[in-house]
């Protein structure tokens, strides 16, 4: 076994190393000088790592940029009845809510809530594709609906009554959805259409996605790849040209 100072001590102060950075597979320790040296230089690290292996899947790519976002590997299936029956009576609420509510929502309720900081559309939709939708699958049986979601709909279909309402969301559930994920999560990504999905659904983009839009504006003329990962597994793999 080939012994290095690193393992037992410190790199920027060489005290030794205690168990618990040990474990942690750090050469730096606790003090916070060091724990902020070991960190940058960590990260640092890992986004020449990132650009490199971007180079080598985009020779032609103009020095892309990196944006790292999770990903999504649950397959696709029927959805189980119990699951169904949850939306539905989850549905039937939130419908029921917005009728005893208001008789006739105002225009203001049909408004699609958007973020002023949102990335550019074609980023998020080549982000968001890569990844194919880990985030949605915090939106289980409930698909984030709310009273305020049906009242955008009814605000958009004036001749919408509660039945309508409730046989044009049963119609958007697809065939076959992403296992254990949201109920309107299939194969495509999401089968509600913008007006129909909850606030949190039009306005979430995930730390990744934003991290690779700041990126993306502070170097404006750079390339742009998206890896989607699991862990330090690179699953899938886009480049978006700005
Ligand atoms: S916002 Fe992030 S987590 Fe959600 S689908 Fe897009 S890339 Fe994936
Ligand atoms: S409604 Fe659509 S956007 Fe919202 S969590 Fe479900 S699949 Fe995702
Ligand atoms: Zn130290």
């Amino acid at each position: 076994m080939v012994f290095r100072a690193s393992d037992t001590h410190c790199v920027f102060c060489q005290d030794a190393l205690d168990a618990h950075s040990k474990f942690l597979r750090r050469d730096w320790c606790k003090r916070g000088d060091c724990a902020r040296k070991g960190v940058a230089r960590d990260e640092t690290n890992r986004r020449e790592r990132l650009e490199r292996q971007a180079a080598e899947l985009y020779p032609d790519a103009e020095s892309p940029v990196v944006g790292v976002v999770p990903v999504n590997r649950k397959p696709l299936g029927p959805l189980p009845t119990r699951r169904r029956e949850m939306f539905l009576s989850h549905l039937d609420s939130v419908i029921a809510e917005s009728f005893a509510e208001c008789e006739h929502p105002n225009e203001a309720c049909g408004e699609i809530a958007s973020d002023s900081k949102a990335p550019p559309a074609a980023l998020v939709s080549t982000a968001c594709g890569t990844c194919q939708g880990y985030c949605c699958q915090l939106g289980q049986e409930k698909a984030f609906l709310e009273a305020s979601s049906i009242d955008r709909y009814r605000q958009r279909h004036p001749e919408a009554d509660a039945s309508s309402v409730r046989e044009a969301y049963v119609a958007r559930l697809p065939d076959l959805s992403v296992v254990e994920s949201c109920i309107f999560h299939g194969e495509q990504g999401c089968t509600l259409d913008r007006e129909m999905r909850a606030d949190l659904c039009n306005t979430f983009h995930c730390s990744g996605l934003m991290n690779l839009h700041a990126q993306v504006q502070h170097e404006e003329t750079r390339d742009a790849a998206v890896f989607a990962c699991d862990g330090d597994e690179l699953v899938r793999h886009t480049l978006v040209i700005p």
